[in-house]
């Protein structure tokens, strides 16, 4: 059987810095890992995960300009943004395994993914992730929920709760056994509680790269790769004399994650999934460019996280 890979794509695989985000961007763009993805897919058993920061920041815009359509709580414009980016992911992917010709034929599945969450989790007591637009002081103080004086001016903040399980893991299992490449978990997934045998959906989100780790885990993945918009993981990162580590022990990331070198919100979340995926009995994980997606798989790119 070939090994399983998960490929856990940062928001910068659709939009990149600076970029206004049209769709022609976003289907560009994402040739770079699909490219690298098609190949890998003739060794590897694959799963996509993806962020959707930029995505559904501009749902949430769309919702503050337009007050004549009732707005819509956030898990169901997470939703959104799971077809959407799913969409434009399966069909990069799909011309990509067409033009190479990869033998046998692989099927794609975008699903539309749920991640269960405690509705206890600390996080709901102290929504911190900044979400959606730019507001001015005025503006935010009628607003209907809670807004936080950020660097760039007030944000929406909401919670983002740790991941607890996914909910189509055995779905999920099924299709991987059955050689499909699966795009799920898409912004960290929908969040939900359980509410009896239903579940019931949150105002949250739920950080990708933690999810990305607990999904490998839970689905038996054997190389995680988080790939982002640096080359790996760096001591110093704000220093002149920053320094890119290629590889570190779970004790060594959580001692420098404690000494602030991996900050919450970006490169810390994914020295966290990185250590949880190991620790739970994963076999490798790196964090890794979007351009450096095959080296990482082979040992020859990124941050290497190991036991
Ligand atoms: P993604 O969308 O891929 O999740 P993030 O913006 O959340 O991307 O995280 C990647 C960013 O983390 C990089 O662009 C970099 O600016 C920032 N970063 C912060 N600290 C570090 C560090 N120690 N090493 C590498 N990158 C870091
Ligand atoms: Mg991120």
């Amino acid at each position: 059987m070939k090994k399983i890979l998960l490929v856990a794509l940062g928001g910068n695989a659709l939009i990149r810095k600076g970029q206004a985000g049209t769709i022609e961007e976003q289907l560009e763009n994402l040739k770079i890992p699909m490219d690298q993805v098609a190949r890998l897919s003739r060794d590897y058993r694959i799963i996509i995960t993806h962020g959707n920061g930029p995505q559904v920041g501009n749902l949430l815009l769309q919702q503050e300009c337009c007050r004549d359509i009732p707005r819509l709580p956030l898990e169901i414009l997470v939703a959104q943004t799971q077809g959407q980016i799913g969409y434009m992911i399966e069909s990069t992917l799909d011309s990509r395994l067409m033009e190479m010709n990869v033998r046998p034929p692989r099927y794609l599945v975008s699903l539309i993914s749920y991640v269960v969450v405690d509705e206890h989790d600390p996080a709901f007591l102290n929504p911190s992730k900044p979400v959606g637009p730019v507001f001015s002081r005025e503006k935010a103080v009628s607003l209907p929920y809670p807004v936080r004086k950020t660097s760039r001016g007030y944000r929406r903040v909401v919670a983002s709760p740790r991941p607890v399980t996914i909910v189509e893991k055995r779905e999920i299992r099924r299709l991987i056994q059955a050689d499909f490449i699966i795009i799920c978990c898409g912004g960290g997934g929908i969040p939900v509680v359980r509410e009896g045998r239903s579940f019931h959906g949150m105002d949250a989100v739920i950080d990708k790269d933690l999810a990305s780790a607990r999904l490998a885990l839970e689905v038996g993945v054997d190389i995680l790769i988080i790939a982002t918009d640096v080359e790996g993981a760096f001591l110093d990162y704000e220093k002149s004399d920053r320094k890119l580590v290629s590889s570190m022990t779970t004790g060594e990331a959580c001692r420098w994650l404690e000494q602030g070198h991996f900050p919450p919100g970006s490169m810390g979340p994914k020295i966290e999934a990185a250590v949880e995926f190991i620790r739970g009995g994963g076999a490798r994980a790196v964090i890794t460019s979007l351009s450096a997606i095959e080296s990482a798989a082979v040992g020859r790119a990124g941050t290497e996280v190991t036991r």
